[in-house]
């Protein structure tokens, strides 16, 4: 099926002639927004800081990278990977234990990139100067979640940081360019209009950032979030709702912008809703969007205010 949307496997096609995987690792970091500096619940929806694997933690970083590139080496005969630290705040620890964190990669000669996942109110010059260092080796992205710029969403989700965080982030990153940027958003908070959930869109073309990672609010047990869905209902998108959104988003972001990723998911054991969001569906939520862009005959930034 024909993508009518800059993908990440494409991007990375175009840059290392092949295609390249993703090893996701823990590295045992904890949270500003979980141990206290800023909050102690953490973010309503947070599950564990994005980890569904617990025993992850319980491995070194070495192990877990190696295990990552042999797992995919069989399956897919990959030979090419990105190492992307992703649970909890990989920034937020000291420069020097940071260092030790990252330089794990150079022990394996197939990882061509690091992704580092973090908050926008975790950094510093001198974080981002470590992570710049690795640039002359390797292809590094940042990914910030920003989740909304809305304010009013930030505070319902109790992120503990505000859009200015973001831009402050931003701009400090942006003076090395060699570093992509990537920003998480949620796409159906309750407290979001559609046109604001659009407008979302708008000031990411605006700002032009690298990439983009879009997720649809799901409820997952254990959250504080499932205890407010329950406690008092409140609307969750349907899966037609969330393919048109999703379309409707994409058209209005920069051509530019690689797009890595259009769903989120959870195990069906801790999903509580929607159903929709259930792993098992993934790959049928990707083609039917990727449907609607063929059935709509539209494309990635065809709406793009800023182009
Ligand atoms: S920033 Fe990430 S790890 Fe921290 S509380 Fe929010 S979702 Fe959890």
């Amino acid at each position: 099926m024909e993508v009518r949307f800059r993908t990440f496997s494409n991007y990375l096609k175009e840059i290392f002639g092949e295609k390249v995987y993703r090893v996701t690792v823990d590295a045992g970091f904890t949270c500003p927004n979980r141990d206290g500096t800023v909050g102690m619940q953490g973010c309503i929806y947070c599950y564990a800081g994005s980890e569904y694997n617990p025993l992850k933690r319980q491995k070194s970083v070495r192990e877990q990278i190696a295990e990552g590139i042999e797992r995919a080496g069989k399956r897919y005969k990959a030979k090419k990977f990105l190492v992307y630290y992703q649970a909890y705040t990989n920034t937020y620890a000291s420069v020097d234990h940071l260092k030790k964190v990252y330089d794990e990669i150079k022990n394996f000669p197939e990882v061509v990139g690091l992704i580092v996942g973090t908050r926008p109110d975790a950094v510093s010059e001198e974080v981002i100067k470590l992570i710049n260092s690795y640039t002359d080796n390797y292809l590094v992205w940042i990914e910030y979640g920003l989740e909304s710029p809305h304010f009013k969403s930030l505070k319902w989700m109790k992120r503990g940081h505000g859009f200015s965080n973001f831009l402050y982030a931003f701009n400090l990153t942006r003076k090395y360019p060699a570093i992509n940027i990537c920003t998480h958003i949620i796409l159906g908070l309750p407290v979001e209009t559609r046109e604001e959930m659009l407008e979302t869109a708008d000031i990411l073309a605006a700002m032009r950032v690298d990439g983009v990672k879009i997720h649809p609010l799901h409820v997952i047990k254990g959250t504080p979030l499932e205890k407010l869905y329950l406690d008092y209902p409140f609307p969750l998108l349907k899966e037609e709702e969330y393919v048109e959104l999703v379309v409707d988003f994409i058209e209005r972001l920069h051509p530019d912008t690689v797009v890595q990723r259009i769903t989120g998911e959870a195990p069906p054991d801790i999903l509580v809703a929607p159903s929709w969001c259930n792993q098992k569906f993934k790959n049928k939520l990707i083609d039917k969007i990727r449907s609607r862009f063929a059935e709509r005959d539209t494309y990635q930034g065809r709406k793009c205010k800023f182009c």
